[in-house]
């Protein structure tokens, strides 16, 4: 198989899952990984597939067998009306349908949106100021986001920090934070790319979003149950105790 893209290839790190339409970079802009680390975006769909497994009724997560590397893990939503995506697989799966809409916490989970939308008439939504970063600037967007939004039980918080159009989503009592958290047994810390000072100010407006939203589940790399990963998050704030 080959995939033809207005007469422009599409590479695939195969350290973090970034895809770079256009041009083999000297180094992944993203993790920095050497241009021998790249493959081609349809000798990605031969090697790799995505796998959905389901978390609720609804909420499903999305994988790349076998591992991507250090890829984002994206989430889908089945929604009264729509479908949606949380950010995008970076493989290109051929026989994955897409969902009707493919929204993102930010631009580095972009994935292989453009072949998804290619393919499925998906529509790609996006915070404005993640659209204007240099990095997304070779994908099409359908919606430019500008501000919050619920749309089919979907809440849509623009939280900014790790980048100026950081978004993250809450549906049916499930939080997804995507990568602006870094976790393991004993605590949590905030992303550490970015501006920093922006980062914290955006964790403390997600904390101001959760004093009113009742949450059971917490979907970034992997899923957390809120009541283990609160304690983590107040932490983190300097709100314990
Ligand atoms: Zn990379
Ligand atoms: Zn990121």
């Amino acid at each position: 198989m080959r995939i033809f893209l207005k007469n422009r290839d599409q590479y695939v790190c195969k350290q973090c899952g970034y895809n770079i339409i256009g041009h083999l970079p000297d180094k992944c802009p993203f993790c920095r990984a050497s241009s021998e680390q790249f493959i081609l975006a349809h000798e990605c769909s031969e090697q790799f597939s995505v796998v959905k497994s389901q978390l609720t009724n609804n909420i499903f997560k999305l994988t790349t067998k076998p591992n991507l590397g250090i890829e984002h893990t994206s989430w889908q939503i089945n929604a009264a009306t729509s479908s949606y995506w949380i950010d995008c697989p970076a493989c290109f799966d051929p026989k994955l349908k897409s969902a009707d809409i493919i929204t993102f916490t930010h631009h580095h989970t972009l994935g292989a949106c453009n072949l998804y939308r290619e393919k499925h008439q998906a529509k790609v939504r996006i915070n404005r100021s993640d659209s204007q970063h240099k990095l997304s600037q070779p994908f099409d967007f359908d919606e430019l986001i500008e501000d919050n939004y619920i749309e089919d039980g979907l809440e849509a918080y623009h939280i900014g920090g790790h980048t100026p159009g950081y978004t993250m989503f809450i549906f049916d009592e499930t939080l997804f934070t995507g990568d602006y958290f870094f976790t393991n047994d004993q605590d949590l810390k905030l992303n550490p790319h970015g501006n920093k000072k922006e980062t914290l100010a955006g964790a403390k407006r997600l904390a101001n979003i959760l004093k009113t939203r009742p949450i059971k589940t917490v979907c970034g790399w992997d899923t957390t149950p809120y009541e283990e990963w609160q304690p983590k998050f107040a932490a983190l704030l300097g709100l314990a105790g």
